[in-house]
């Protein structure tokens, strides 16, 4: 395992929970200037400039309002209202002719208050599901994000739930957990964003080396091409992504049967290489003010974006 995996990984992740840091890293104009490479804007109106951006280069859009770990009842029901603000001005452009929606929605349950102290998992759904119903009229699909593995039993239960009456929502899985091929068996009849996971998660639960994540990453994606819902593949690997047209085409699938997901201002090229080809391409845009939980997981994940963020400090 690499210095950085070892070391500075679970430090980076530790320095994302801590209040302090937060506060003053949100106050400092050169890390908001960094930020934005990875978050396009605090507003709607930012992120619906990358939505059609992206729409006149072939991509897709998943579109995450920032936030996460709400604790407060109130900020939960703020971030419904975000949520509906945000699915008033998609549906303004909603594209309903493919039985592919090009516009998603992602949410992060814990920003809906499943951690609240009472009744969290049913505050989460109630929110989610009005979310939902939005969605539906907008012509939007919503995708459910994947957090800390201790909330994964809630969240699926959730998710179950609300596909009893909106078939089409997907959700994340995330391969460096241990239980995930089991995961991906059992919902393999519905729309998975499968993606390696970017928590810092115990040896218990999660693989910690990065090849064998590469391995489980393999090992569940095959699970989810041969069942018989929509894979959406969202890694920047190339390790992975070279595998993708070969497991495809192993069970059957052509280019309209999954699709590659990366996140926004991460391979832009690879991205456009993908779409060009023919391929279905969505991007996850995150927006909002709440970008630091997110920025953070984004540094912990590669030296190069930490050493851009250090040089950005340095100059
Ligand atoms: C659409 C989407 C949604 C996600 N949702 C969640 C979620 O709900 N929960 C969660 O825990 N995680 C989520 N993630 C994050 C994910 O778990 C990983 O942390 C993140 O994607 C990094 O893993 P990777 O597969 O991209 O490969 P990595 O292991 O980060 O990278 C592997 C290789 O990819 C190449 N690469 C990566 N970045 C670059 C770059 N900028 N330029 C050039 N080459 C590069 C390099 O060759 C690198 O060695 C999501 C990711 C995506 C794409």
């Amino acid at each position: 395992m690499s210095v950085f995996t070892r070391v500075a990984r679970p430090a980076i992740l530790a320095a994302g929970r801590r209040d302090g840091l937060r506060r003053t890293a949100q106050r400092l104009p050169i890390t908001r200037a960094v930020v934005h490479r990875f978050v396009p804007g605090d507003t709607v109106q930012d992120a619906m400039a990358s939505v059609a951006d992206l729409r006149d280069s072939g991509r897709m859009v998943s579109i995450d309002h920032l936030g996460e770990d709400v604790d407060d009842i109130a900020t939960a029901q703020a971030t419904v209202r975000a949520y509906l603000g945000l699915l008033d001005a998609l549906h303004a452009r909603a594209e309903t002719a493919s039985a592919i929606r090009p516009l998603e929605i992602s949410l992060k349950l814990s920003a809906l208050g499943q951690a609240l102290e009472r009744d969290g998992e049913k505050v989460a759904l109630e929110n989610a599901r009005v979310i939902c119903e939005r969605a539906a009229a907008a012509g939007v699909w919503v995708t459910v994000d994947a957090e800390e593995h201790t909330t994964t039993d809630s969240t699926l239960t959730i998710v179950r739930d609300l596909r009893a009456d909106f078939g089409w929502v997907g959700t994340v899985l995330q391969a460096y957990l241990k239980r995930t091929p089991a995961d991906c068996a059992d919902l393999a009849d519905s729309r998975i964003r499968l993606c390696k996971g970017a928590y810092d998660e115990p040896a218990s639960v999660a693989h910690r080396d990065a090849g064998e994540v590469t391995e489980s990453y393999l090992r569940c994606l095959r699970i989810l091409m041969k069942g018989p819902g929509y894979p959406m593949v969202a890694s920047h690997d190339p390790a992975i992504i070279e595998r993708v047209p070969g497991l495809a085409a192993e069970y059957g699938r052509g280019n309209d049967d999954f699709e590659y997901q990366m996140l926004y201002g991460i391979r832009d090229d690879e991205q456009r290489r993908l779409a060009g080809g023919g391929g279905r391409v969505r991007v996850y845009v995150p927006f909002g003010s709440q970008w630091y939980g997110y920025f953070v997981r984004r540094l912990a994940e590669r030296p190069a974006n930490l050493m851009f963020f250090l040089r950005a400090l340095r100059d």
